[in-house]
């Protein structure tokens, strides 16, 4: 029996996870559908910084340590895999070292950065302008301008199909098997979650190879290296859906980056992003079954991820690909699993196929 599996998202989530359900799951047949692929999706707008930043709104309500503890590790620990890789450039992966000032950093975080320390207030003195005490380690870096064009290769690799077509509700995709949910802050929308908000996000990507550290200050100024470029932030503007610039949110961004590396002065400014973070009062990942136009379709959700999507994006997949499995061993126990397939999906050729910018 061969699951035909329908995706509803190509960033972060949609893509890891429709990764990891097709290793698991053999003979699946995905189809990703997707408004927006890199270099256009929230992942593309994040630094790609792996750490636990709260998530939950507000922060870490209704969200259990555990999980996060358990989500951060096992994407650490993929990204380490990955970097064994030769081709971990081309995904975007690699070591970064820096610095944290002031705001507290959560206790389980701290067991999985091996340097962990506080900033020896001599170094600070010598190397840095004067800032909050605070602590020093070392993380990954994820580029989700790298890194989702490798997902997509790779899903593709394994026989996926990817469809830039607008869902308007669950029910058109009614045909498919199984229907997976990762919409991001869009998930408000399309299952109508009272839960989720938005939390406004801007930066400003600078070209400046000489800076190598991160430097986060306080909760809303970081300066963030990527591979390529240093990202400069930022803003948390909850229940704000403006996708344009604010200047005023660029001024100050400029400022308070300024006051900690004077010498980004002579940064190249790239440009000027802005992103909704995707926030919840909890990650949902689960299996839902719904009624589409009387027919009963699983729905596995995966969203809600705020400002940590990209530090918990591999142990999120694992978790909802388990998820998956559990609900189809489920299943083939009450049912006979021959009810499950449906062979004769609808036929999705119709639907408009347009070409992404990431080589599809
Ligand atoms: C400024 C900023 C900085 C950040 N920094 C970090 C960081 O350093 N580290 C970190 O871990 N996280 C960071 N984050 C958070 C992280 O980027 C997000 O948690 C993550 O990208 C969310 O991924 P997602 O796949 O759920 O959502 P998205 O990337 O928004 O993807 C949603 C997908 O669903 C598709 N979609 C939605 N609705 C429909 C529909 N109806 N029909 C068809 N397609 C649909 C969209 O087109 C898109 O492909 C940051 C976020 C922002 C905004």
């Amino acid at each position: 029996m061969s699951l035909n599996i329908a995706v509803i998202g190509a960033g972060i989530m949609g893509l890891s996870t429709a990764y990891k359900v097709m290793k698991d799951i053999p003979n699946c047949k995905v189809t990703v559908f997707f408004d927006k692929c890199s270099p256009e999706t929230t992942g593309n707008v994040a630094a790609g910084f792996i750490y636990p930043y709260p998530c939950g709104r507000p922060y870490a309500d209704g969200q259990d340590e555990p999980k996060l503890f358990g989500w951060f590790e096992k994407t650490m620990d993929w990204l380490k895999v990955l970097y064994k890789n030769p081709d971990a450039y081309k995904m975007g992966i690699n070591p970064v070292s820096g610095y944290i000032m002031g705001g507290a950093v959560p206790e389980y975080a701290t067991k999985l950065f091996p340097d962990f320390r506080e900033i020896d207030p001599k170094a600070q003195s010598a190397f840095m302008i004067p800032q909050q005490p605070g602590h020093t380690f070392t993380t990954w870096q994820c580029d989700c301008s790298k890194y989702l064009p490798w997902l997509m290769d790779q899903i593709k690799a394994m026989g996926g199909r990817f469809i830039r077509h607008h869902i308007n509700a669950f029910s058109d995709l009614k045909d498919f098997d199984l229907i997976v949910n990762c919409t991001g802050i869009n998930a408000n929308f399309i299952t109508n979650d009272k839960k989720m908000q938005p939390d406004r996000g801007q930066v400003i990507v600078v070209k400046a190879p000489w800076i190598n550290h991160f430097y986060i200050s306080g909760t809303d100024t970081y300066i963030l290296p990527r591979m390529e470029e240093v990202v400069l932030g930022g803003t948390h503007q909850v229940g704000d859906y403006n996708l344009k610039e604010n200047p005023e949110d660029t001024k100050k961004i400029w400022r308070e980056c300024l006051k900690i590396c004077p010498s980004l002065k002579y940064g190249e400014i790239k440009e000027v992003r802005v992103g909704l973070r995707p926030g919840r009062s909890a990650i949902r990942i689960e299996v839902e079954e719904m009624d589409l136009d009387g027919k009963t379709v699983p729905v596995l959700h995966n969203y809600g991820h705020g400002g940590a999507g990209v530090t918990f994006h591999w142990g999120c997949a694992i978790e909802a690909s388990d998820a998956l499995q559990t609900y189809l061993k489920k299943i083939k126990k009450t049912k006979n699993s021959s009810e499950l397939s449906i062979k004769d999906i609808i036929p999705m050729v119709n639907a408009v196929t347009l070409s992404c910018q990431s080589k599809l």
